[in-house]
């Protein structure tokens, strides 16, 4: 029987201009910015809504630019599967509610992001997973940590503010030891410097928030791995909302189009500028681990090659008014608690990040009232030392 109300066609509805020749391609994509999609029948929606057809139905399930982002992300990590979500800590949630159940037990760095550890520790306590917090430097404590319940490793390939280097190698053999996953959050060095999957880890995150879209202008999240870890993730986004806006996905699909020349060149800078903070007067420690003198540096080295990061972190003599002195001088370097920008930035973390712990607390990671996180950027890096230098001055 013929259809009594033939569904009208897109052009119908929202007419192609006749200015607008029907063979153009554009070499950019579009923006998506619909939240959802036409279905030709009920068992294309099925299909649709189960997987089987390619394509999209409710933005929240999934839509053309995120697609197109996801599918970046999983080659520059040669990845099985790649997911995007709202922000990096939408991916971790992502990651825990798809991977975890109660009865679980996960082993987190000590040094992880504040939010990512308020998420592991006091968010998963209250859905019946337990956690145990260590310096995942000390392979032996890891070790030591792990129990037949643990599920899940989570560390950071180069951890904040003092950089230190996770041996994803030896990690995820110490994980896999227990029929654990290691989960990499890899945000402070990006593809350009560390795939770790290559090395053995299960589950990348990235907060493409940072470097990899490295505009300052959104806020993004990738889960990527093995296929066999995505049967639940997928599923688990679009029924807790964790989904990626279309525009944000768009932007950061142009900012990875330069993440190789923007990386190269800030990590290059960063090594340049960190050889020059060693050894003045003003600075009592810079840590970063392309320097010989950073306890990770040979790991680095394996690890990495030749680049090391795009962050320097500096400690200042005279605690937190100098700080507060170079921050108010420095009026080239903002201090922006975030990383990963085109231009040189800065944070505080005592009063940022890591505020929420004890002055011990902080001393024991390296942190301290004067402890200042450099961002550095693509400038010249005769720029970036002037702009330091007026900071420097006035300490
Ligand atoms: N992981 C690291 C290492 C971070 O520094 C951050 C944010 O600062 C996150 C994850 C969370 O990412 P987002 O801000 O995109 O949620």
């Amino acid at each position: 029987m013929p259809d009594p109300s033939p569904r009208p066609k897109a052009e119908d509805i929202c007419p192609r201009p006749a200015s607008i020749p029907e063979n153009i391609h554009s070499h950019a994509p579009p923006i998506y910015p619909a939240s959802v999609y036409r279905c030709e029948s009920t068992s294309q929606a099925e299909r649709l809504l189960a997987g089987e057809e390619a394509g999209f139905v409710y933005s929240r399930d999934g839509h053309p630019n995120g697609a197109m982002l996801a599918e970046k992300c999983r080659e520059l990590h040669g990845a099985e599967r790649a997911v995007m979500c709202s922000s990096g800590m939408a991916a971790l949630a992502a990651a825990a509610l798809g991977v975890l159940k109660p009865g679980d037990h996960v082993v987190a760095s000590n040094q992880l992001y504040g939010r990512s550890l308020k998420l592991l520790v006091d968010e998963l306590t209250r859905w019946g997973v337990a956690s145990s917090v260590v310096d995942t430097c000390d392979l032996a404590a890891v070790r030591a940590a792990c129990t037949k319940q643990t599920k899940l490793v989570v560390v950071e390939t180069i951890s904040n503010p003092v950089l230190r280097v996770a041996d994803i190698g030896a990690l995820a053999q110490v994980a896999h030891d227990h029929g654990a996953a290691l989960l990499v959050d890899n945000t402070f060095a990006s593809p350009a410097l560390c795939r770790p999957l290559e090395l053995g880890a299960d589950l990348v995150l990235e907060s493409l928030t940072k470097v990899m879209n490295g505009h300052s202008d959104v806020l993004l999240g990738m889960l990527c791995g093995r296929a066999a870890w995505f049967e639940r993730i997928p599923g688990t986004i679009g029924t807790w909302g964790l989904s990626a806006p279309p525009f944000d996905c768009w932007l950061a699909w142009r900012g990875l189009a330069t993440l190789a020349v923007r990386f190269e060149r800030a990590a290059d800078n960063a090594l340049a500028i960190a050889k020059w903070l060693t050894g003045r007067k003003e600075v009592t420690a810079v840590h970063y681990p392309g320097l010989t003198t950073h306890p990770d540096h040979a790991l680095a080295q394996r690890q990495f090659g030749e680049r090391f990061g795009t962050v320097v972190t500096i400690t200042l003599g005279g605690d937190t008014p100098a700080a507060d002195r170079f921050i108010a001088a420095a009026r080239r370097v903002p201090f922006c608690p975030s990383l990963g920008e085109l231009s040189t930035t800065l944070s505080h973390p005592a009063s940022t990040s890591h505020r929420t712990l004890s002055v011990e607390a902080r001393r024991a990671l390296g942190i301290e009232g004067g402890t200042l996180r450099l961002s550095i950027g693509i400038e010249s890096c005769e720029e970036i030392k002037q702009a330091i230098a007026e900071g420097l001055a006035a300490v």
